[in-house]
């Protein structure tokens, strides 16, 4: 199963129905914790079985959620159902930390199966409730999969955009004979701050994808939210006030661009899975091992550090190179990745954490790259690895290919500059024009001449 998500062009008569489905929603989830919450005052057992809901619902009668099709609101019972036995059996595991749902959302995402849309072509036709006409709404690009094989749609919003994600289930990759993956071939992976993924792989070859963009990305997102937070801190209404309409239109624009921000980290963070299987293709990789450090993330080590882990998203890097894995039919093993990054990979032992991102033996007269020693540390922690068997050592990549991710954020190439640094508007004075949209992934001869004429046009134009 895989999922991405398209924008929605729409106009504002079909925005108004769309944010109306995803309200209803929103009351269709708040009903349920009422009605719950109403029961077990009176020491009536909750009610959190699917077709016990389904009962419930239809005993509401049809058209008591606007607009919102049965169909849809049945997929909300299933989602707090299924929301609710996860925490039950978790909780029944001994993990005390697993909560019930119990927050109250205004909008939720609508979820279509199967019949309640129909795509055709960039158009979409989702189904509304009963006696009312369907919503055709159109998508700002094509969708990645054939028609045949979706599953179902999901309607969202994001800090004030509409998108739909689609799900659909795509075969696992097939390769012509003796090119397909070997699962004997291993390849550490070491996930890190700087380098999203570094790899160290067989035959010598390594892997680095730099994160820097992200990372700029991040600061520069901190640095914009700290200077709006302070010019309108002295708007903020005090407790049990209700805030001014300047300062509900604040607080739309802090959702917009925090949107914005989290949709660019990670369409970075995807190109840069991407990248990793790719290259493990290439190198016929059939067994990814990436070191998990979550287990240690939630101590606290000063606020600095512990504001960097969070903007990390360790979870989706780890998450989206699994999905791409499966799909292209690699096995991707978690392991614990503590003290990968200061045992040296010749002689094993342990030496003082490198400070920088050269990685120097104390004992013996190794040195490598740091995220690569990770790597290939945690590549020779893989379970039931074929380097036992063959006690051939893995020897430590001096191949290193180096790619970057993040093309499309701004200020990463001279064809994508970034509007919040310098003015863009016209002929301004000090103006780069207008900014071209992001370069295509591995840019392209085409695109750098598009870029040099530009400048000249826009040189020309200074003149
Ligand atoms: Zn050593």
């Amino acid at each position: 199963m895989r999922t991405a998500r398209v924008g929605l062009r729409v106009t504002p008569g079909q925005r108004r129905p769309c944010f109306g489905m995803l309200v209803a929603a929103g009351d269709v989830w708040s009903c349920l914790l009422d009605m719950n919450r109403w029961r077990r005052h009176r020491g009536l057992h909750g009610i959190v079985n699917f077709q016990e809901l389904c009962r419930e619902l239809h005993q509401a009668g049809p058209g008591s959620f606007g607009e919102l099709a049965s169909v849809c609101a049945e997929g909300v019972l299933r989602r707090f159902s299924d929301a609710w036995f996860a925490t039950a059996k978790r909780r029944g595991e001994g993990d005390v930390s697993a909560r019930f749902p119990r927050r109250k959302r205004r909008m939720m995402p609508v979820r279509f199966r199967h019949g309640a849309f129909t795509i055709q072509g960039r158009r979409l036709r989702l189904a509304t409730a009963r006696g009312r006409p369907d919503l055709w709404v159109r998508l700002d690009r094509d969708l990645p999969y054939p028609a045949g094989q979706l599953r179902s749609v999901t309607l969202l919003n994001e800090g004030g955009r509409l998108f739909v994600e689609v799900t659909a289930e795509v075969p696992v990759a097939t390769y012509p004979p003796s090119h397909e993956p070997d699962p004997s071939r291993v390849a550490g992976v070491d996930p890190g701050l700087i380098h999203p993924y570094a790899v160290a792989g067989p035959d010598g070859q390594g892997l680095l994808v730099s994160g820097r963009a992200i990372r700029a990305e991040t600061h520069l997102h901190l640095h914009d939210t700290k200077r709006r937070q302070r010019a309108v801190s002295k708007r903020a209404p005090k407790p049990g006030q209700a805030g001014s309409r300047r300062w509900r239109k604040y607080r739309a624009r802090q959702r917009k661009l925090e949107a914005r921000h989290k949709r660019r980290v990670r369409q970075a963070q995807h190109e840069a899975a991407t990248t990793v299987i790719e290259w493990a293709v290439r190198q016929r990789v059939g067994t990814l091992t990436i070191g998990d450090p979550r287990g240690v993330l939630a101590l606290q080590a000063g606020r600095r550090h512990n504001k960097r882990v969070r903007d990390w998203r360790i979870g989706h890097l780890i998450g989206c190179l699994k999905d791409k894995a499966e799909q292209a039919g690699i096995t991707l093993v978690l392991v614990d990745e503590r003290g990968t990054s200061s045992t040296c990979p010749a002689c094993h032992r342990r030496v003082p954490r490198p400070k920088n991102r050269n990685f120097t033996c104390t004992h013996c007269a190794f040195s490598g790259h740091r995220d690569i020693v990770g790597g290939a540390n945690i590549a020779s922690r893989t379970p039931g690895s074929g380097t036992i068997t063959t006690r051939e050592p893995t020897p430590f990549p001096t191949v290193i290919t180096h790619r970057r991710t993040g093309r499309h954020l701004p200020g990463v190439t001279s064809g994508r500059r970034d509007p919040r640094r310098r003015p863009h508007h016209g002929t301004a004075p000090g103006s780069p024009g207008r900014p071209w949209p992001a370069p295509p992934h591995g840019e392209s001869l085409a695109h750098t001449a598009r870029i040099s004429q530009y400048h000249l046009t826009n040189e020309a134009n200074i003149d």
